[in-house]
């Protein structure tokens, strides 16, 4: 072979796309049961989001409050996810939390201790006692160096700076997957006999997000591609608090550590408003409460001069803010000049989390493709309609474990899946097509189009009219992906990837729309304002699957509590 269609081949047992905190877990799991692994990651080793993830990690060690325990952690979790989520990935995670959490501290991580030398934890909204281990604000900067050191000292191999474009499924069967090296500019295959999803989040679709770049919903796009289905697309999680001033910085998040430490919202007029709307919780009600509301002080005009409430933990004095959050510290110094310690912040609702994604086997992590797991934010199920804060991070480590431990299995039974060439000349045939159009349309500003509509009409409070809008805004802009293309090569080309994201986003929002549109309920993060009441009909996961090119849409009824766990899931209204 040479030219256009050059490509080399790898091979291994288990290929993880993605360097987050759950590929990595996963990769852990994996190399320790003895199979070979590649780890592929569009950024840089270190630089996944999950850097990013600040207040911490929620397991019920009882460190602080002794009366913690699984139980409670599993009820505050399945009750706040509004009786969405999967019995099975809630009790797994709220059992299995503490030993992730021990054993990422074996492996290095030096978490914030109590007087006693204890793991120190901290409150988080809707967890009922204190229950997030932390280490300062930098609690994901902490567990992904901790893991990325364990997975250098294995056999994994990393390719970073690997975007993939494509997986390969051969009836119903994970073949492996094909993508650009952007660092060689150059296309590679890389065949395995089980592969793993975990790419991350979609925040990217929107235009006022708390996500990093890498958050475009590509494996959900490539995992739909290759046969599986995706669930609960339409619930996306507003956070309550993202940066609103200077525009630039909009979106960028506030951790909920700051009211986690006593921090308290404010309107223009120094209402503390979130006595009004929940007098028991306060600002540390669940997510989608203290979102909607500072969302409803600022539409009704109590809002402030850049359509933001206050935060304020000045009370806290200088010297507790800057030991406990001294990155928020930092973060509001070098962008809007302001020093937390003496000013108030201003904050507003910012998308942050996708609780939607790859449908999973509790068990297992395994999706309906043969071979093709999924872990962390890319999968679905373990949050249902709300995800706490905390839940995040110790999903990574329960789940990531998990589907390294069943893709490994399944890869030391299974054999390589043969699949004919042409499937790669096709997808080479794809992507050059993006960068050998000479009069191809800029994709720029169609992405910016897809973000500003989903931001407008897809955001805190839904209805009919505003989610056709966006649905009618995808229509148009999807006839436009056969025409972009930028100029250049395959090495390091943003154009490029800014065409391959598109494709992805475009999917994603589609599915996510048309599920936000038949959803007509209003459950945690889905508040739709012409629905404003749950129902007990739609307490069901909306599912997607592609058959022959079409979209088919379903719905399957959420899995009921065993007698275990009837009682601490018990619905209420
Ligand atoms: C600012 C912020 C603070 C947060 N704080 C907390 C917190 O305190 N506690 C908590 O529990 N949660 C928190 N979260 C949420 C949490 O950080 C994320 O949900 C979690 O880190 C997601 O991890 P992941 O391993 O699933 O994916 P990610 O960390 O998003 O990693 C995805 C990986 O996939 C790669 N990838 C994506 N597409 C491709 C492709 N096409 N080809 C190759 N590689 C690809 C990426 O490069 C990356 O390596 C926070 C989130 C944000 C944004």
């Amino acid at each position: 072979m040479s030219g256009k269609y050059d490509y080399t081949t790898l091979k291994t047992d288990v290929l993880i796309i993605g360097a987050g905190g759950a590929g990595l877990r996963a990769a852990i799991a994996a190399t320790e049961a003895g199979c070979s692994v590649i780890v592929a990651s569009k950024s840089l080793l270190g630089k996944a989001h999950t850097v990013m993830a600040e207040g911490g990690i929620a397991a019920s060690l009882g460190n602080v409050d002794p009366q913690d325990n699984w139980q409670v952690h599993f009820r505050d979790t399945y009750v706040e996810g509004v009786f969405l989520g999967n019995w099975r990935m809630v009790e797994l995670l709220a059992k299995e939390a503490p030993d992730r959490v021990y054993e990422l501290e074996r492996y290095g991580a030096l978490f914030d201790r109590t007087p006693e030398g204890k793991i120190m934890q901290r409150p988080f909204g809707a967890h009922t006692y204190r229950r997030l281990c932390y280490v300062g604000d930098k609690t994901g900067l902490e567990l992904i160096r901790t893991l990325q050191d364990k997975v250098a000292h294995s056999e994994a191999k990393i390719l970073d700076e690997f975007v993939v474009t494509k997986i390969v499924s051969v009836n119903g069967k994970v073949a492996g997957a094909f993508g650009i090296s952007m660092r060689e500019g150059t296309f590679k295959l890389i065949e395995c006999k089980s592969l793993i999803v975990a790419s991350g989040g979609l925040g990217r679709l929107f235009k006022v997000t708390s996500n990093s770049w890498e958050g475009t919903g590509d494996g959900l796009a490539l995992s739909y591609r290759a046969g599986a289905v995706l669930m609960d697309m339409e619930m996306v999680q507003f956070h309550p608090t993202g940066m609103v001033w200077p525009p630039a910085v909009r979106g960028i998040l506030v951790t909920e550590g700051v009211r986690g430490e006593g921090g308290m919202l404010y309107n223009k007029d120094g209402e503390r408003f979130m006595l009004r709307y929940s007098p028991k919780k306060k600002e540390l009600d669940a997510r989608d409460v203290v979102a909607r509301s500072i969302y409803r002080e600022i539409i009704e005009g109590r809002g402030t001069e850049h359509g933001g409430v206050y935060l304020d933990i000045r009370h806290r004095g200088a010297k507790y803010i800057m030991e406990k959050l001294p990155s928020m510290y930092m973060q509001y110094k070098e962008f809007a000049e302001i020093d937390i310690t003496k000013e108030k912040m201003e904050v507003a609702p910012t998308v942050h989390y996708h609780m939607g994604g790859i449908r999973v086997n509790p068990e297992t992590q395994m999706t309906n493709v043969e071979g093709l797991f999924a872990a962390g934010e890319a999968a679905s199920g373990l949050h249902g309609a709300n995800r706490l804060g905390g839940n995040s991070l110790t999903d990574l480590l329960v789940f990531g474990k998990l589907a390294g431990v069943s893709a490994s299995a399944y890869a030391k039974q299974g054999k390589q899946i043969k699949f004919d060439e042409s499937v790669v000349k096709e997808e080479i045939d794809r992507v050059m097509s993006f960068v050998e159009n000479p009069g191809a349309t800029n994709p720029y500003p169609l992405i910016d189009t897809l973000r500003e509509s989903m931001s407008k009409y897809v955001g805190i409070l839904r209805n009919d009219s505003d989610l056709n809008k966006a649905y009618d805004a995808i229509k148009s802009l999807k006839p436009k992906l056969k025409d972009i293309g930028v100029r250049g090569s395959l090495r390091f080309n943003p154009g490029l990837l800014a065409c391959l994201e598109f494709t992805n986003l475009i999917q994603s929002a589609e599915l996510l729309v048309r599920g936000a549109i038949e959803r007509k309920e209003s459950r945690g993060a889905h508040f739709r304002s012409d629905f404003p009441n749950r129902s007990h009909d739609f307490r069901k996961n909306i599912l997607f699957k592609l058959n022959e090119g079409r979209d088919e849409m379903s719905f399957a009824a959420v899995p009921e509590l065993p007698d275990h766990l009837k009682d601490l899931g018990k619905e209420e209204d």
